[in-house]
């Protein structure tokens, strides 16, 4: 005991623990906040700021969010929440541009740090109208946890904390800017799509190679713009599709609701073709079909076969990712006009390698039903692969030592982790644990969509209900324990 109060520093307790201070974590801390009940909750994040994670910390305003301001409020019992916010913040002379648009508030796109802005400003009104809990941000990351009497141990840096309650809100790992193809010369070549700044500093007409053709692959290209790039753009990606436009269709009736035959992705995606040419033949977007599916998401998904889930993620992923992720208006304008004046061209292909060269870097690929790779030169590489969902993958800390202790085990087809729907996180021996749960893109396996903004505000509401309903009984810490 001695030696122990010696070696480690005191353990400091809490109520709740939330390791990851993106929109997960302070939507689950605002949720936390206004149902009551914590005294104190401990929010782990590396970032200066909560609330913006990868996706809202972008200062671009033309990385807006891909769908309207009516769509996008971080509360489930308020969708008008993120307008009338949008409302006030126009009011007193915010976002000029948008006010520019001269379109009814809810139908704009606005700027996702902004966005990121309005998550803050939610969370800071909950802190000041609940003085009796104590939101407390430890800019650190999270290396370790396990599990103690009563409770769960977070080791942070040199810091220990000790909660009834940790939650996994650790996001998306970006596979995006460690090009896994390359060596490490390329990999610092590489540009992260959001660095506007290093994309200035190239040549103006230098030919760039994007990889993935995802809504990331969209930020790219409007960061190139932005830094001033006048330059030839190829892209490259499987399958070779492009994301949609995102327009705002109708009301078509909810066609999954009426006819529950309808499980396998085949019977699935026949059912959803023929409601698209219906409404097609009527002169109504193929939009409208589409959007109706996603309500019905997480329960096709949860019921699905392992193998119906390989089915899908085989043969249809690449079709849902470019029409249900579609792009935000300007955008997909963007890309539209790139296309059209033959600056940007798509090629169907696979990295294989990426090795420095004179003036930028040498690309392997092999284009699509061809045996041959081919060498092609560009003066830069944006990676816009995607997202590492594999937590075998991830090369962080956290996600090691959770793993080896067995504490969690990988979700379904790899994705992420598993838990039950509660997002109580199951173990390598099958054990749900009763004080570690989990929420947002670690559960992708357990839900297929569980990465929104909505997905997200969602899952914040159920989850500090459930928590509430757990209680906050404080774990026993000894001798060395100190509360603050
Ligand atoms: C570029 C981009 C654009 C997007 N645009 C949209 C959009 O327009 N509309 C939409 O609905 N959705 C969008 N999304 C999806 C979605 O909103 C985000 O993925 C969402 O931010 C998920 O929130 P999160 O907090 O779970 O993850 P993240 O935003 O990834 O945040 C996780 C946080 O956890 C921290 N963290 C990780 N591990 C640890 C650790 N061990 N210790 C401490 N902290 C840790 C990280 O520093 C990070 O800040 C976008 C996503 C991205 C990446």
């Amino acid at each position: 005991m001695i030696a122990e109060s010696l070696t480690h520093p005191p353990v400091i307790t809490a109520d709740v623990l939330i390791i990851g201070g993106g929109l997960s974590g302070a939507l689950l801390a605002w949720q936390l906040l206004r149902r009551g009940g914590a005294r104190m909750i401990v929010v782990f994040e590396p970032r200066a700021e909560l609330g913006r994670g990868e996706a809202y910390s972008t200062e671009e305003p033309d990385h807006t969010l891909n769908a309207n301001a009516a769509r996008m409020s971080i509360d489930p019992d308020a969708p008008d929440d993120l307008t009338h916010w949008l409302t006030e913040h126009l009011a007193a002379g915010g976002w000029p541009q948008g006010a520019a648009q001269r379109q009814p508030i809810e139908l704009l796109f606005p700027p996702r740090g902004l966005f990121g802005r309005y998550v803050q400003e939610r969370l800071g009104q909950a802190m000041a109208e609940a003085p009796g809990i104590s939101v407390r941000h430890v800019r650190a990351e999270a290396e370790d946890a396990w599990p103690v009497p009563g409770g769960i141990c977070v080791q942070a840096g040199t810091q220990r904390w000790q909660a009834p309650i940790a939650v996994l809100a650790t996001g998306v790992f970006p596979a995006a800017r460690t090009p896994r193809r390359g060596s490490p010369a390329t990999a610092a070549l590489a540009l992260d799509p959001w660095d506007v700044g290093r994309m200035a500093r190239l040549p103006v007409e230098a030919p760039v190679a994007i990889v993935g053709t995802g809504l990331t692959m969209i930020d790219g290209l409007l960061s190139l713009r932005r830094a001033g790039h006048q330059g030839p753009v190829q892209v490259f990606s499987r399958h070779g599709l492009l994301p949609q436009p995102r327009r705002q269709p109708p009301a078509w009736p909810d066609f999954l609701c009426l006819d529950s035959s309808l499980r396998t992705p085949l019977q699935l995606s026949r059912a959803l073709r023929r409601q698209c040419r219906l409404a097609v033949s009527q002169g109504v977007d193929w939009q409208a079909p589409l959007d109706t599916v996603r309500a019905h998401v997480a329960r096709l998904w949860h019921q699905a076969s392992e193998g119906q889930r390989r089915q899908f993620v085989r043969h249809l992923r690449p079709w849902w990712e470019s029409h249900h992720h579609r792009s935000p208006p300007q955008g997909a304008a963007w890309l539209a006009q790139l296309l059209s004046e033959g600056r940007l061209t798509l090629e169907a292909a696979c990295l294989i390698a990426s090795e420095p060269a004179p003036e930028g870097l040498e690309l392997t690929v092999r284009p699509r039903g061809r045996e041959q790779a081919e060498p092609r030169r560009f003066a830069a590489l944006i990676d816009s692969s995607g997202i590492e969902y594999d937590w075998r993958r991830v090369e962080r800390p956290l996600p090691r030592q959770l793993l080896a202790r067995g504490l969690v085990r990988p979700g379904p087809l790899g994705l992420g982790i598993d838990a039950d729907p509660s997002g109580a996180v199951i173990g390598a021996t099958g054990q749900v644990s009763d004080r570690l749960l989990a929420m947002g893109p670690p559960l992708r396996g357990l839900w297929w969509e569980s990465t929104s903004v909505t997905d997200v505000a969602a899952q914040a509401r159920a989850l500090a209900l459930h928590i509430a309903q757990l209680g906050f009984n404080a774990p026993k810490v000894g001798k060395t324990g100190v509360s603050q």
